[in-house]
């Protein structure tokens, strides 16, 4: 297709692909659905990025952003005649600067290697993923993506100091600073953070870093139910000490994890297990507070300073649980609800009243200490009443969310596969005002479409 040689051209022979193998490749995200894209390219600069958004224009060709594809809301997903652009071939670090705390990237990097980076002078990158051994930062900035350190630390959005990026009609656009103070113009980095790709290219990342700290202590807490563990985490929250990680696994959680020959020596009786990490200086006394604040009803047991290999692989099966579920029902609707933290017991006891009303197994774990869960609506894709009861559940599950002041999605993002719930959580007038900031960055609507807004 004479297009598509002239994208050749642009970019280099060997930076566009249409070979059938290729297209398989990038047809897919996390999520079960597939669509087989015109071409999938590789830009290695940012420069790359400005001649190929200019040539989409052109040409009416809609791009799809991708990092690695582990977004498991359709945010990668091609739709038809549309061509991927990949960023694994833009992955230099551009300028490491302790001083200033400060590291800036380009956007294909992988998650981990920045934070490796950063460890080598005693700093860390402190958002943490699940899917940081895979995930790129450019995913993660689009999606504005966290991980259990964000209950103390923050997510993606509170650790990106500026940005370089491409507008849909292809201008390029600087965003922030390399300060850590700044209050001049709009706060553009803070939009473009979770826009899933809709508005720009995002090329370019400085990204701030803070002090690694020196030592860790974990607990592991047995809980008889879901209600009681989610009480404990509102006391916890309540308190001064504030944890850096709070994560908590319900009964079919732990179903998965003793499958996968993980947890084996929980208290009897243990229906919720929390995951609690203190990090920083004073340890034993922030241990203690916590301690204080986890006690109460419903606790089973407390283990403090389980064995490293203990903790390491109750992390690694935390880690493990997003694919885990899978041998519960081979296909996941993969909620990601967020609520104020003091609900958290009221969100997990309409959970268990909406499994039990439509009949669908659930599996739930998450960021706790945020009021962030996911819920694992598992499911038969070719049993149509399973379907339709669990079509039922996850509007239910929704709503509950709402009515309790939460959000429908507290890092996975919206996708394509939620953006149908927004006019549910999004007002008119709202709404109104981002389509016409998308109009503005992307007058031809060629970037990610169908993507995070409704239609
Ligand atoms: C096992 C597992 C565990 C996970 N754990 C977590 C977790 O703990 N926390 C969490 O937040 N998420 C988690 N996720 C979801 C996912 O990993 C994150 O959303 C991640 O940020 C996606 O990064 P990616 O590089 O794979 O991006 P992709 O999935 O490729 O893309 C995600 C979105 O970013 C856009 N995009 C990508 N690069 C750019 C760019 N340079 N410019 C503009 N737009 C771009 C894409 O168009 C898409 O909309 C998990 C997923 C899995 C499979």
């Amino acid at each position: 297709m004479d297009t598509l040689a002239t994208l050749t051209r642009l970019l280099g022979d060997d930076r566009v692909f249409t070979d059938p193998a290729s297209l398989a490749l990038y047809a897919s995200d996390e999520t079960p659905q597939r669509c087989t894209p015109l071409a999938v390219c590789f830009p290695r600069s940012h420069d790359d990025c400005v001649s190929l958004v200019r040539w989409a224009n052109q040409h009416h060709i809609a791009l799809i952003p991708r990092g690695a594809g582990s977004g498991n809301v359709g945010g990668a997903l091609p739709r038809s005649g549309s061509v991927v652009v990949s960023f694994e071939c833009m992955q230099r670090v551009l300028e490491f600067d302790p001083d200033n705390r400060l590291i800036r990237v380009e956007t294909g990097i992988i998650t981990d290697e920045v934070n490796a980076i950063a460890r080598t002078a005693g700093l860390m990158y402190a958002p943490d993923p699940g899917s940081g051994a895979y995930c790129r930062i450019g995913g993660n900035l689009a999606m504005n993506a966290a991980g259990p350190r964000a209950v103390k630390y923050g997510a993606t959005r509170d650790h990106v100091l500026g940005l370089r990026a491409v507008t849909g009609d292809g201008r390029e656009i600087t965003t922030g600073s390399r300060t850590s103070k700044y209050a001049t113009g709009y706060d553009l980095t803070r939009l473009l953070v979770g826009s899933e790709g809709t508005l720009a290219l995002i090329t370019e990342a400085t990204l701030k870093l803070v002090p690694a700290p020196a030592a860790v202590a974990t607990l592991r807490l047995c809980y008889h139910s879901n209600h009681s563990a989610c009480a404990a985490v509102a006391r916890v929250m309540r308190q001064p000490v504030i944890p850096c990680a709070l994560e908590f696994m319900d009964r079919r959680s732990i179903e998965c994890l003793h499958a996968y020959g993980f947890a084996d020596d929980l208290a009897p009786g243990t229906q919720a297990i929390l995951m609690v990490e203190a990090d920083g200086d004073d340890l034993p006394n922030q241990i203690a507070a916590l301690t204080r604040a986890l006690e109460g009803e419903g606790q089973l047991e407390i283990r403090s300073g389980i064995e490293a290999a203990d903790i390491k692989d109750l992390w690694s099966a935390r880690k493990s649980l997003s694919s885990a579920v899978k041998q519960i029902a081979p296909r996941k609707i993969n909620e990601d609800v967020v609520v104020p933290v003091a609900q958290l017991a009221d969100l997990v006891d309409r959970i268990d009243r909406l499994a039990t009303q439509w009949r669908v197994p659930l599996v739930v774990f998450g960021h706790a200490g945020n009021g962030n869960l996911h819920v694992n609506i598992m499911v038969h894709a070719d049993d149509a009443d399973e379907m339709r009861r669990a079509t039922a559940c996850r509007l239910g599950l929704v709503e509950a969310v709402l009515e309790l002041g939460g959000s429908l999605s507290g890092e996975h993002g919206i996708g394509s596969e939620k953006r149908h719930f927004i006019p549910l959580e999004i007002d008119a007038a709202t709404l109104g005002l981002m389509r016409q900031i998308k109009a503005s960055f992307d007058p031809a609507g060629i970037l990610n479409p169908g993507k995070k807004l409704p239609d």
